[in-house]
């Protein structure tokens, strides 16, 4: 996959990039990633990238001009049709686990992060394909949301994780939030782990994680429950958590 951001701060990458898994990702090809400070793009003496709001008001406007001219250049070698140019914005679609597996199917992918007031409306309309949020807050720019898009999708890019399993299990992925984990000692400081995951018993363990992940999610986001594809099994687990008392006298 090969990810273009454009910022006005290409500094503020620099951790991101250079480590642990996205550093290692790139290091092995699985994905490329370019930051175009879209300044660079502006023509004025000043290199300005920013201007009053017509109509008057407080903050400054991010221009059409630098990134108008920044994506057709940086998309000029691709004729492809489906690339994905996404602006991050507290206005969009919000960002979740789905979104980051539709995104990383793509083979390419674009991403504008704003500053001050936001963009001029035209890049909106003009420029990008979709608008995602990453919550109801605002932030100062759109750095940190676009590499919380980037890592949520490069980390879902086929061998970019040692185990591919872990993705698999993991929270949303399978429509409900992950059983709780447990490692080495078996007994720490009195608290012990549950004795069916020191069982060996391969198949008693997948059915005592499947109960804790919907019982995890029927306690804090029942809200999944509505969407996630549920068993005939799951079902009767969850009436059990709805109707505790179901069957005692
Ligand atoms: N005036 C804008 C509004 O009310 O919608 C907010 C602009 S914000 C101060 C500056 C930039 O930060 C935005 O253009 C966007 O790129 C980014 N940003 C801020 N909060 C964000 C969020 N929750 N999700 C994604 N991007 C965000």
């Amino acid at each position: 996959m090969r990810i273009d951001v454009l910022s006005l701060f290409p500094e503020m990458f620099t951790g991101f990039l250079h480590t642990s898994i996205i550093k290692r990702a790139q290091e092995k090809g699985q994905v490329s990633i370019g930051v175009t400070n879209f300044r660079s793009y502006s023509t004025d003496k000043h290199h300005t990238v920013d201007d009053e709001p017509y109509g008057g008001g407080g903050g400054m406007v991010l221009k059409p001009e630098p990134i108008f001219k920044a994506v057709d250049d940086l998309l000029a070698d691709d004729a492809s049709q489906d690339i994905p140019i996404v602006l991050m914005s507290p206005q969009g679609e919000r960002f979740t686990q789905k979104k980051a597996e539709e995104l990383a199917a793509h083979s390419r992918l674009m991403l504008l992060c704003g500053h001050y007031e936001g963009f001029d409306e035209r890049i909106r309309q003009q420029v990008v394909t979709e608008e995602l949020s990453i919550g109801d807050y605002v932030l100062t720019g759109g750095e940190l949301p676009a590499m919380v898009v980037m890592d949520s999708v490069i980390r879902l890019l086929p061998g970019v994780l040692g185990n591919h399993d872990s993705a698999v299990d993991d929270s949303f992925s399978t429509g409900l939030l992950e059983y709780p984990h447990y490692t080495r000692p078996a007994e720490y400081r009195g608290y012990k782990v549950p004795d069916i995951l020191l069982s060996g018993h391969h198949a008693n363990i997948a059915t005592w994680r499947r109960q804790e992940s919907l019982r995890r999610t029927f306690e804090r986001r029942p809200d999944l429950l509505q969407s996630a594809p549920l068993s005939e099994e799951d079902r009767a687990y969850l009436r059990t958590l709805f109707h505790p008392l179901d069957g005692i006298d």
